[in-house]
């Protein structure tokens, strides 16, 4: 259990426990499901624990070559890449580091092909299996006019020379029957090339340490896929089951407004801090608290930057809010840092990680970062 009073603020805080317990899962689903489990950066790139992240699963998912470069220096181990174009130009420093590669459409791979084939990088093609139950049109991969993946309509057989793998990905925090529906869809469209292959990447989105997931269908599903294509190698890249409820935000209260409703300010940013709050949207949790009106204390939380809409929400309380209280933000850990801004220079959270019953505080950001980031 963390204690909140012993971390600054703002601050992100991982909790090493919970994020074992998350690995622990995943590398069952290896061991069970003879499958590859990869960190997907771009959900989790909280480097600092990879080398604990690395004891568990096989290797990172990398999408630029800032990704490859941080995988390649911090976690080791397989490196697969996947984005929807490569440049020219940092190709071979990807290369040099990746274990596997997939192309986004047959007229990259067309252009990289040989440069590939010679470094002997394990090459697959993205294919989209026009079929995702995801309902958020941000955040589906196989929705119409998708650039991800190749559609069975533009899909090239006869370019499949020196490919040896498939990749799709069509899931966001989703569960076991959900992958059985996109599987169906793949087999039906893709099936006849799967066996030709000796890697099938299920892509990510796969919320395998939720609570009410259902790690053992996952096992079942990956078993029978086995059994279908005897040999072929499965590979899942998760990001955020990685990451899922593996720590929170710590933030404070730095000043109690009125306009109509009582309004606190905290010393953290929605948009700058927790964009995906705003892009989704969806309402973070907050360490107790309520909806409106259901606690005795309703206030709205809002950032500490200039944007009218950096709001969280409208949550209650049982006591008063004061200058300095603590609101935690939970679930904070994945798809956060990552996608941080210095928007009006608000103070960046810092990181830190909860071990042992301590906190270990291991980075602050200062003016030189913000300076840094611009020019
Ligand atoms: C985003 C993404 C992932 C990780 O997705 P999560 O929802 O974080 O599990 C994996 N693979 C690809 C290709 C992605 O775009």
């Amino acid at each position: 259990m963390i204690n909140y009073s012993a971390v600054p603020s703002p601050c992100y805080v991982l909790e090493e426990s919970r994020l074992k317990y998350n690995l622990e899962i995943l590398n069952k689903v290896q061991k069970e499901g003879n499958a590859k489990v990869i960190c997907a950066l771009k959900g989790f790139s909280f480097w600092k624990t990879f080398p604990l992240v690395s004891k568990y699963l096989s290797g990172a998912t990398a999408s630029s070559l800032n990704e490859v470069l941080l995988a390649s220096h911090k976690m080791g181990k397989e490196i697969h890449v996947c984005a929807p174009a490569y440049r020219k130009d940092e190709f071979s420093q990807i290369l040099r580091r990746a274990s596997h590669i997939t192309f986004n459409s047959f007229s990259q791979w067309e252009m990289f092909k040989k440069e590939t084939l010679k470094k002997k990088v394990s090459a697959g093609i993205r294919i989209n299996p026009e079929f995702s139950t995801v309902g958020v049109d941000m955040y589906n991969p196989a929705g119409r006019y998708s650039r991800l993946g190749v559609t069975r309509k533009e899909f090239k057989p006869m370019l499949l020379d020196g490919i040896e793998g498939l990749h799709f990905h069509a899931l966001c925090e989703q569960d076991t029957d959900a992958l059985e529906a996109v599987l169906d869809r793949v087999e039906a469209n893709f099936g006849e090339w799967i066996p030709k292959m000796k890697w099938i990447n299920f892509g990510g989105g796969h919320h395998i340490t939720r609570a009410e997931y259902d790690v053992k269908k996952l096992i079942d599903i990956l078993k029978k896929f086995h059994k279908r294509y005897p040999g072929i190698e499965i590979i899942l890249e998760p990001g955020e089951a990685v990451g899922w409820q593996t720590g929170e935000l710590v933030s404070t209260v730095l000043d109690i407004v009125r306009n109509e409703i009582n309004i606190a300010i905290l010393d953290v940013s929605i948009t700058a801090h927790m964009p995906d709050c705003l892009e989704m949207p969806y309402r973070p949790a907050i360490l107790d608290s309520a909806m409106l009106g259901i606690k005795k204390y309703t206030y709205r939380l809002a950032g500490n930057s200039c944007l009218a809409g950096d709001i969280a929400g409208d949550y209650s309380f049982d006591k008063p809010l004061e200058v300095g209280s603590k609101i935690i933000f939970a679930d904070m850990i994945h798809y956060t840092m990552v996608k941080t801004t210095f928007f009006n220079g608000v103070k960046h959270p810092s990181i830190g990680i909860w071990k042992n019953g301590k906190f270990h505080l291991v980075r602050e950001f200062s003016y030189n970062s913000f300076r840094d980031k611009l020019s």
